[in-house]
């Protein structure tokens, strides 16, 4: 055990505490500090950074803050709540090669505004919504990636497919053509113990390994989206090929989490009494 991730007691210590970045010096080095926890994480299982695409996620930073990380060199920022990364898009219109993630749940009624703006789509989880954001982006004439969000950590409120009703739904993918299906995505358990957070992403990644050999023509699950500020080094030992990181890059949120997750707890990945905990 001893090559893979530090204690995940460790990480989660820096976590929450990262400072405020305030300039473009700021985000340039919490970027490279990015970059090498990544590279350290892949040397420890011989894989190739190249294969682990990091998405900075801007969620409740304010468009001045969004704009350092520009000039910092990020090009496609992660959010939450479709309502704030319309805000945001309109505000940043000038910036014409920075690209939108949403990340985050999305109701049927928003799936309209999301087909507008977002090149990226990773929490797919109902056949309503690909349908809505499917006939949209062809009226608008454009495709977009999309990540099958599969609830691998068992939380009853957590959004995301049971594992087990992925595959059929991957299925009816091809039903949808202007969504373009990367692969699945995931939010691991909230939790300081890496004994029960890996078990999530090791779950992620036997799933699309099972699902891939019978995924319809066009459907690619090649990649894998997990791993936040807390925890990535852990997901990419077990093949992320995204990593979703807002604080660690942005600094530590003053929202509370429970505001983007409603089981998360007010402080970051603290422990969100998960109905699979047997003990603590
Ligand atoms: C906020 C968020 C992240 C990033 O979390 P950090 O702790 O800021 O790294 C990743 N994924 C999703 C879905 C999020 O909402």
């Amino acid at each position: 055990m001893s090559e893979y991730a530090e204690d995940l007691t460790t990480l989660h210590a820096r976590h929450g505490r990262y400072p405020q970045a305030n300039t473009v010096e700021d985000f340039r080095r919490n970027l490279a500090a990015v970059h090498e926890r990544i590279a350290r994480a892949c040397e420890r299982v011989g894989r190739d950074p190249a294969e682990v695409r990091l998405l900075p996620v801007s969620k409740t930073f304010d468009e001045a803050h969004l704009r350092l990380a520009y000039a910092a060199g990020c090009r496609l920022l992660g959010e939450n709540k479709v309502q704030e990364a319309q805000r945001k898009w309109e505000a940043m219109a000038d910036l014409h090669d920075l690209q939108w993630s949403v990340i985050g749940h999305l109701q049927t009624n928003k799936a309209k505004q999301v087909a507008r703006f977002a090149s990226e789509f990773q929490a797919l989880d109902s056949l309503r919504v690909a349908e809505v954001l499917d006939r949209r982006l062809r009226i608008e004439g454009r495709q977009m990636d999309v990540f099958v969000q599969v609830n691998t950590s068992g939380e009853a409120s957590k959004y995301g497919l049971v594992p087990d009703d992925v595959a059929a739904f991957v299925q009816a993918l091809p039903a949808f053509p202007a969504l373009r299906v990367r692969g699945l995505m995931t939010l691991a358990l909230f939790s300081a113990d890496a004994a029960r957070v890996r078990p999530c992403f090791v779950l992620l990644r036997e799933l699309r390994d099972r699902l891939r050999a019978s995924a319809p023509e066009g459907v690619s699950l090649q990649e894998l989206s997990m791993g936040m500020s807390g925890d990535f080094e852990v997901a990419i030992e077990e093949g992320a090929t995204v990593v979703r990181v807002g604080q660690a890059i942005f600094g530590a949120r003053a929202m509370p989490d429970a505001y983007y997750w409603p089981t998360a707890d007010a402080a970051p990945h603290q422990e969100a009494t998960p109905s699979l905990a047997t003990s603590h």
